[in-house]
């Protein structure tokens, strides 16, 4: 599975830079290989810890040649790993050492850098302790996990006084430890419906009943939380070059993240390909984040499925893939595993992450400050229709990875001049802001290809992009359809109609655009009193209405 390195051939160092879009109050050169060491540790549990040995634990992670690793203060179960000053009531019950602090000491030793994870969305210890801080869904219930039911994930509300505790709580772990970064976990949009949140709303000028209204203020109490957070670290810092990294986890990094990135030092691209996110998350987030100016961290895990995932192991071909692509793509690696409650390093895991991480070193002067050379600007649907996976995102993508062309995933505030081609795919709608920015990067000479409703207007019934050079009719009348290129489209295509399984538009060709391909309807659609064979119903062997329409350098 070495094959994916080849890629890593098209960065150099020596290539084009362009404008970063900001400039972050603290950027970071992160490490090549991390390891991000979960440590939810029930509270049923004594010897916690307790044939923790640091020299060994350093040492494993040193032969795996892991240079940094990600350990805990406080877990989801809400409890902490250290001598706490601010919290004893929260120190875990059977925890037998200062176990954080004793980590840290022993890879900074062997330098390995050590940022610190903390929870901040789940947190059993003050869901128990607390319920009133709670977020509450919009029927009154409690948001979260039953109580009956086992699992920590009861989101706490940031408008409560936890928001004091998670303040109180960091200014404790820079008391106790050495903080060479924090990594926040569990961030997401705090949509509330508690009494707090309905106050403060209702003074905003925003409705409680209206969903609309609770999704923006959860994030704008989201945005302001990770500010606030942020100026708080920071105020910490000792001196310009002896900062704490900041990351913020959600599981994802998209358009929704852009407007507090300096709130960030840095991007963790969260995602497990067998753990729910699949194989085309990873290159989708990452190929948007790292237009924003920040470096990253690619991370997946070694288990089987995903965390959590006691001892079980991933296949080694899939965690060369998956680190490698990482490389490929401009990030640095990190792999997630979790430490037994004992505290010892399971041999196995650190063989495995070892025989990888000997290759990503290898592999590192190539990668070190390169740039990815980039021609295409395919935007995502994430903006339009949501989603870590947008389906028309995810399929142009595929199509641009498998014929070897390099791009970008893009929003719409991106820089558009870094980019030869736009691919505008399927649910790109264009308002008058996005027509404007598009259609002076057409006449600055770029190039512009949009499929199905990308390029229409929001409402979806008439092309708002001249450029295109269609007129909308209608919804396709046959579906399945079918598509057959005219000789300047054909080449490389087999000869004949090709199915379209999904409904398209009926478009015209406006004067002076070209039909590129034409669309073939079926004799007719497949319903109870017509129907053929199997399935689709086959073309009946005439054009009807353009494919694929060409207008100087922008094709529909
Ligand atoms: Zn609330």
């Amino acid at each position: 599975m070495t094959s994916a390195l080849s890629t890593a051939g098209l960065f150099t160092a020596s290539g084009f830079t362009f404008a970063e879009p900001f400039t972050s109050q603290d950027k970071f050169d992160l490490r090549f290989r991390q390891v991000h060491l979960d440590f939810h540790t029930s509270q049923h549990l004594a010897d916690v810890g307790a044939q923790f040995d640091p020299e060994q634990f350093a040492a494993t992670l040193d032969q795996a040649r892991v240079n940094s690793v990600t350990c805990f203060a406080r877990c989801h179960h809400g409890y902490l790993y250290y001598d706490t000053k601010a919290h004893p009531e929260r120190r875990h019950p059977g925890l037998q050492r200062n176990l954080l602090k004793e980590q840290i000491e022993a890879c900074h030793k062997r330098k390995i850098r050590v940022p610190i994870y903390t929870t901040v969305g789940w947190d059993q210890f003050t869901a128990d302790a607390e319920p009133g801080w709670r977020q509450v869904l919009d029927n009154g219930m409690l948001q979260g996990t039953p109580p009956n039911e086992p699992g920590f994930y009861r989101l706490q509300c940031l408008n409560s006084p936890y928001r004091d505790f998670l303040k109180a709580h960091v200014k404790d772990i820079f008391d106790s430890v050495p903080v060479d970064g924090l990594f926040f976990d569990i961030i997401k949009p705090n949509e509330c419906s508690c009494p707090r949140c309905r106050r403060a709303m209702v003074q905003q000028g925003l409705d409680p009943a209206n969903a609309k209204h609770r999704q923006k203020y959860g994030f704008d109490v989201m945005y302001e939380w990770m500010r606030e957070m942020s100026a708080f670290v920071r105020s910490f810092n000792k001196s310009e070059d002896n900062k704490a990294s900041i990351f913020y986890n959600g599981g994802h990094i998209g358009p929704d993240i852009r407007p507090v990135t300096n709130t960030f030092s840095h991007w963790e691209f969260e995602s497990l390909p067998s753990g729910g996110w699949g194989y085309l998350h990873f290159p989708i987030a990452q190929r948007y984040g790292r237009t924003l100016g920040l470096d990253c961290l690619g991370m997946t895990g070694k288990f089987h499925t995903s965390w959590g995932d006691f001892h079980s192991l991933k296949n080694p071909a899939a965690l060369q893939f998956e680190c490698f692509n990482m490389l490929a793509n401009n990030a640095k690696c990190s792999i997630g595993d979790q430490l037994h409650p004992t505290g010892k390093l399971d041999a196995a895991t650190y063989e495995l992450i070892g025989s990888v991480y000997r290759e990503v070193e290898k592999k590192e002067p190539w990668c070190a400050g390169a740039k990815p050379l980039v021609d295409i600007g395919l935007f995502t649907a994430e903006e339009f229709i949501g989603g870590r996976v947008p389906p028309p995102t995810a399929g142009a993508l595929r199509m641009l990875q498998e014929s070897g062309h390099q791009c970008d995933i893009i929003d719409t505030e991106a820089d558009l001049s870094r980019y030869k081609v736009l691919i505008l795919p399927d649910e790109i709608t264009v308002n008058a802001e996005l027509e404007k920015k598009l259609s002076e990067y057409v006449s600055k000479g770029g190039a512009l290809i949009a499929s199905h409703r990308a390029g229409m207007n929001p409402t979806k019934d008439a092309f708002a992009l001249p450029a295109l050079g269609v007129k909308f009719k209608a919804e396709a009348p046959f579906s399945p359809d079918y598509i057959k290129a005219r000789p300047a489209l054909a080449q490389g295509l087999p000869t004949g109609e090709l199915v379209i399984y999904l409904r398209g538009h009926e478009v015209e060709p406006v004067a002076g655009s070209e039909v590129l391909a034409d669309v073939y309807p079926s004799y007719f659609n497949r319903t109870a009193d017509h129907y053929f064979s199997h399935r689709q119903t086959p073309s009946a062997g005439k054009p009807a209405y353009p494919g694929a329409v060409k207008n100087g350098r922008c094709i529909y």
